[in-house]
């Protein structure tokens, strides 16, 4: 919570088309602000296959996911976009007119944006957590249970329980086991597919006794349906077992869910967003839609294809920022007022 951010655009989405998106809006003097669920940007590329190449990238005849999204970042780093991570942008409400559009956007980390124009390059939408059938859940989840830190100090002194065996709960007990009151790994079973250091990591603070390894799974939660007492589960032999807690953090991998978007008012055709083909603009004057998130008649899913809707798209999004400015077109080998937005002359 805290002041509104006023800007020109904020981008919906840090995938490969978000990020390339800040460079042709960086080109026509609009700066951005984007924001990611996830941790890190790179969307899909860095989250499902950042070590696998890309063959079909123009100019590159391999680069692997990580590799193109570290290019991306390099290459927008003279246009210096902030990026607001961890944070999903919940709610998109229209406070101007179509000819001078504003949105009102907001995160559910309490961010809140006052902005000209809205790009969204949510991919196959936002990433959300899996959640694990456990009866009852859902009335202690914010208060007892949560599926990402959003905030580390708000886990300060407490008694955690983390499940899974993935890198998110390996590294999540690794970051909170100092501020923690005491932290309880459990996995199902005793091999984990995380990082081998954070494995080595873990288990020597469970040598030293700073904190707790169980092996088995949740069952059950006990308290008074917002605050956790302890959490019931059976080990491998199926006996019952008790872990004092007070919360409890599942990490159980993301699948990928259209969202909030689905909320904003925009015409939405099979969870996709109809976008124009001069523009990519939406049903909704000042909001686009670019990448993986958009359809229109001949749509491909490349990323060679969003960053071709991202340059169309700034060019209309330079209209609403700067009405009275006319836009005539420049290539970055010949432009010294371009090479001069690069730092490069
Ligand atoms: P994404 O990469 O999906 O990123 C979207 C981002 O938006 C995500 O990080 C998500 O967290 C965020 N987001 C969504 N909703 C919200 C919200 N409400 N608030 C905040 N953030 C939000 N393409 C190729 O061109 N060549 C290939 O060889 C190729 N190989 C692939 C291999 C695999 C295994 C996969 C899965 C895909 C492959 N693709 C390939 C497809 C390519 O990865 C996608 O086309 C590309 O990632 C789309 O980029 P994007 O920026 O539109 O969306």
């Amino acid at each position: 919570a805290g002041e509104t951010i006023e800007t020109d655009v904020v981008i919906v989405g840090a995938g490969p088309c978000g990020l390339f998106a800040v460079f042709e809006l960086g080109l026509l003097d609009i700066r951005a602000h984007v924001v990611d669920i996830l941790p890190k940007v790179g969307g899909q590329c860095a989250e499902l296959y950042p070590e696998k190449p890309i063959y079909d990238i123009p100019g590159f005849p391999l680069v692997t996911g990580q590799a193109l999204v570290d290019n991306l970042i390099e290459q927008i780093k003279p246009f210096s976009p902030t990026f607001h991570l961890n944070q999903m942008i919940e709610s998109l409400e229209p406070i101007g007119t179509p000819e001078a559009p504003r949105f009102r956007v907001r995160t559910d980390a309490g961010t809140v944006f006052e902005t000209k124009t809205v790009m969204v390059a949510a991919g196959g939408g936002s990433f959300l957590p899996k959640k694990p059938p456990i009866p009852g859940i859902d009335s202690y989840e914010n208060t007892s249970v949560f599926y990402a830190v959003r905030k580390m100090e708000a886990f300060r002194g407490r008694e955690i329980l983390i499940v899974g065996g993935g890198d998110s709960a390996l590294d999540w007990t690794l970051n909170l086991q100092p501020i923690a009151k005491r932290v309880t790994l459990m996995h199902r079973r005793d091999d984990f597919r995380a990082a081998p250091h954070s494995v080595e990591q873990m288990r020597a603070l469970v040598a030293s006794g700073e904190m707790d390894l169980k092996i088995g799974q949740v069952t059950g939660l006990k308290g008074d349906g917002t605050t956790l007492e302890a959490v019931v589960c059976r080990d491998t032999a199926n006996e019952a077992f008790e872990i004092g807690c007070n919360t409890l953090l599942p990490f159980f991998g993301l699948t990928m869910k259209l969202g909030p978007i689905a909320d904003w008012g925009l015409n939405l055709h099979e969870n996709l967003i109809p976008a124009d083909t001069e523009k990519f603009e939406t049903n909704v004057p000042g909001i686009f839609a670019i990448g993986d998130i958009n359809t229109y008649p001949g749509k491909l899913k490349l990323i060679l294809s969003g960053f071709h809707e991202g340059a169309l798209a700034a060019q209309k999004v330079h209209r609403y920022v700067y009405p009275e400015k006319r836009l005539t077109f420049q290539y970055t080998t010949s432009s010294t007022s371009l090479q001069k937005k690069l730092g490069v002359a």
